[in-house]
């Protein structure tokens, strides 16, 4: 099966091309000028006045995930699918170790979770809930298995919460593996005294969730995880970037020369806190950390332009208003924490980014494909270059839409950007050589999504 995908302006991180782009396959043959006159495709997809990218790369989601006694709503089915809608071809969800038990437990689990249900490719981060001895050599089995990046808490206490020296012997074990730590840094202790207080003084709403988490204290614990990693020898990724105090230190180790890699997500660039005003209303945009106040989001935008962060991904979480964030109805600590956004980031980094001036066309292909390539070990993803997988969308970079739940693929209630008009869409999107996406219409198929057995990250070498 050969697809060839003329006259497109290739969009790459690098570089910005005009050609043919021929997939044979489930890999990028050839890329020149005027293919059609030499080869012969089975389907040729006109890309004429748009541009075509390699397929996102979301490193970030949680489907499924148990979190305050429910479970994310979207499936690795419904999740990947929407994935695809929005123009991405790979994500990177988290499989939780339970407490008490084993990694392989937890792996097991997730690998239950998403064979023969995901739509596109996927891999694991591994979420580790209980760093003991066992664990920590498990780790280098992991590595092998191509589950190369561990995710470790400062917040959560009592569920996710890792102690200062566990972190430390968890980063240690990176140094010698060569895998990668991924940070959650706020301080949860201090968190959870001052939600406590609030409560009491009587403030339940939503949007004492967002004041009882200080960006003050994500500056701190990123500070911490930074210096411990430091002292380890070990790089650190710090996940869901949100405050500007968090990027300071970031800005600074990197100065400083080291290893330290961010990200942070779309909501934290296009919503604020007062998005979690107007009562109950605010459960909609529960996540942890939480949306800030507007003066964080210039600064973000500026970590971006400026590669002190790196990858912007979407902690795509989302659970219902109705039946789920509805939990919390009267106490702000029960409202599960997460939002949708899995379908969103491509088209809102594009219209946020490029229109809106902070991002040149590649630099945002590197933000949402390449770099997440790079860092989390996917040789064959993030490029449009002849012999990696064909995982590629044919984007319109004029199209202007409305996102709204009436309309998204996410299996969720709502949408955090109900009515937001963006310009810029994804039009046909491959995976593997295959279309699964064609306008409005799903080409795609449950369990054609394959496990990704990924390398180190190319940033360490
Ligand atoms: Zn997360």
């Amino acid at each position: 099966m050969k697809t060839l995908i003329t006259n497109g302006t290739i969009v790459n991180a690098d570089a910005t091309t005009t050609g043919d782009v021929l997939v044979d396959g489930e890999s990028i043959a050839l890329i020149g000028t005027d293919l059609g006159a030499s080869v012969s495709a089975d389907t040729t997809i006109d890309a004429g006045g748009k541009w075509v990218i390699p397929g996102a790369i979301d490193v970030h989601t949680h489907m499924e995930l148990p979190f305050g006694g429910t479970f994310a709503k979207d499936t690795f089915e419904s999740g990947t699918r929407a994935a695809a809608f929005g123009g991405t071809t790979t994500i990177i969800d988290f499989a939780v170790q339970p407490r008490g038990q084993s990694l392989r437990d937890g792996l097991d689990a997730w690998h239950a979770k998403a064979d023969g249900n995901a739509t596109i490719d996927y891999g694991f981060h591994m979420i580790i809930s209980d760093v003991r001895d066992d664990v920590l050599a498990e780790m280098d089995t992991l590595v092998d298995e191509g589950v190369t990046t561990f995710k470790l808490f400062t917040a959560y206490p009592g569920v996710f919460f890792s102690d200062d020296g566990a972190i430390f012997r968890a980063m240690q074990q990176t140094a010698r593996n060569g895998g990668l730590i991924m940070m959650h840094a706020e301080n949860g202790l201090a968190i959870d005294v001052v939600a406590g207080q609030t409560f009491d003084e009587g403030h339940t709403d939503p949007y004492y969730h967002g004041v009882s988490r200080s960006p003050v204290l994500e500056g701190e614990a990123t500070n911490r995880v930074i210096r411990l990693a430091q002292t380890a020898g070990a790089a650190v990724y710090i996940v869901h970037l949100s405050a500007r105090e968090a990027l300071d230190e970031v800005r600074q180790a990197r100065e400083e020369g080291l290893p330290a890699y961010a990200e942070t997500c779309p909501q934290y660039l296009f919503l604020t806190l007062d998005d979690m005003k107007n009562g109950f209303e605010g459960a909609k945009f529960i996540c942890s950390p939480p949306l800030r106040p507007a003066d964080h989001a210039p600064e973000l935008w500026k970590g971006l332009v400026h590669d002190d962060l790196q990858v912007v991904s979407t902690d795509h979480c989302p659970f219902d208003f109705h039946g789920q964030k509805e939990m919390g109805r009267g106490d702000f600590r029960k409202v599960p924490n997460g939002l949708p956004g899995v379908e969103n980031r491509v088209d809102l980094m594009h219209d946020g980014g490029v229109v809106g001036g902070h991002l040149t066309p590649n630099r945002w292909v590197e933000i949402i494909s390449t770099a997440p390539a790079r860092l989390f070990g996917l040789p064959r993803k993030g490029a449009v270059a002849v012999g990696v997988d064909a995982d590629l969308v044919v984007y319109d970079p004029n199209r202007r839409h409305t996102i709204s739940a009436q309309t998204h693929h996410m299996d969720v209630d709502y949408s955090c950007y109900e009515g937001r008009e963006v310009t810029g869409g994804s039009d046909v999107v491959l995976s593997r050589g295959k279309v699964i996406v064609d306008g409005d219409e799903w080409l795609g198929a449950k369990g054609d999504g394959r496990f990704l057995k990924r390398e180190r990250s190319e940033y360490l070498r």
